[in-house]
């Protein structure tokens, strides 16, 4: 790559990049001459940025940190902006410098640590992860705002669930109720977290299989073992009971074994979920004899 397509590959990804992510594109030497000719600048050590961009990442990097929680969110498509105007940065955890004082001291600026079991990035463009930035926005915006956008991350595939949940298990309790919550709340999320507690454990299975004529289920383990997961907005529905009742009946006529488990044992009683599902493969329930004409 030469300078000048450089360039324009950092304009492209906005502007900004860790001297690291440069060097896969150029030598240093070519570097050297950019910065010379006042095309690049560094924000901060071991980060460059193009001379004339001045943006959210540059203000970051400037205060001594990168973009992260609802400003990383916005930059993410996963926030819908609400009033909420101020910059959020992460800092390094260990970076208490003159600089890091003058940003907590700032109007307009939120400075965030990483919580001291989740691993600390460099993010390559200045904007944390998907991952890393929902785990800062445990601790900073409401439960609400939360699921809002691990919904809009799930649903848009910028995060697994597995991401998520390893994201969840190492934060301090309080923060990953909230964070769990938020996923078990958020469209299919208890089913994605069902499946994902399913690949931990290496069961294998076929999600919304269809067993009855236009009639999808949940998860199908095996040949006979159908789990279905109560999302939390069937509750309370006499109607949506009756049909569940009605499915598990056609289903149970036909040789299945239906289990069903509800979101909060689903988020919550996580282990006693698997146990369960393993002691019901352990006994062969998955592996029942159907008739031919089901089949
Ligand atoms: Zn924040």
């Amino acid at each position: 790559m030469c300078g000048m397509d450089f360039l324009s590959w950092l304009e492209i990804v906005g502007g900004v990049c860790t001297v690291e992510a440069a060097l896969e594109h150029l030598t240093r030497r070519e570097l050297r001459r950019l910065r010379g000719e006042g095309a690049l600048r560094t924000p901060q050590r071991g980060w460059l940025a193009l001379a004339d961009t001045s943006s959210d990442t540059t203000r970051s990097l400037e205060l001594g940190g990168v973009v992260t929680c609802v400003s990383a969110l916005r930059d993410h498509g996963l926030w819908t902006p609400h009033g909420e105007q101020q910059l959020h940065i992460r800092v390094r955890r260990n970076s208490h410098g003159a600089r890091v004082a003058r940003a907590e001291d700032r109007d307009g600026v939120v400075v965030h640590r990483l919580h001291e079991r989740l691993q600390e990035e460099a993010p390559p463009f200045g904007v944390d992860s998907v991952q890393t930035t929902l785990a800062v926005a445990s601790g900073c915006v409401s439960a609400d705002d939360l699921i809002a956008a691990a919904d809009a991350a799930l649903s848009q595939g910028k995060i697994q669930p597995d991401a998520l949940l390893e994201v969840a298990a190492e934060l301090p309790r309080p923060r990953r109720r909230v964070l769990e919550r938020a996923s078990a709340l958020s469209g299919s999320g208890t089913e994605s977290m069902f499946a994902a507690l399913l690949r931990h454990a290496h069961i294998v299975f076929v999600q919304q299989p269809e067993l009855l004529p236009d009639e999808f289920f949940d998860f199908l383990i095996g040949r006979s073992l159908v789990i279905e997961i109560d999302s939390l907005e069937w509750h309370g529905s006499r109607k949506q009971m009756a049909n569940d009742r009605r499915r598990d009946a056609a289903l149970t006529a036909l040789g299945y074994r239906v289990v069903r488990f509800t979101y909060e044992q689903v988020m919550f009683e996580r282990e006693q979920v698997l146990q369960t599902v393993l002691d019901l493969v352990r006994r062969g329930v998955h592996r029942r004899a159907l008739p031919a004409a089901t089949a």
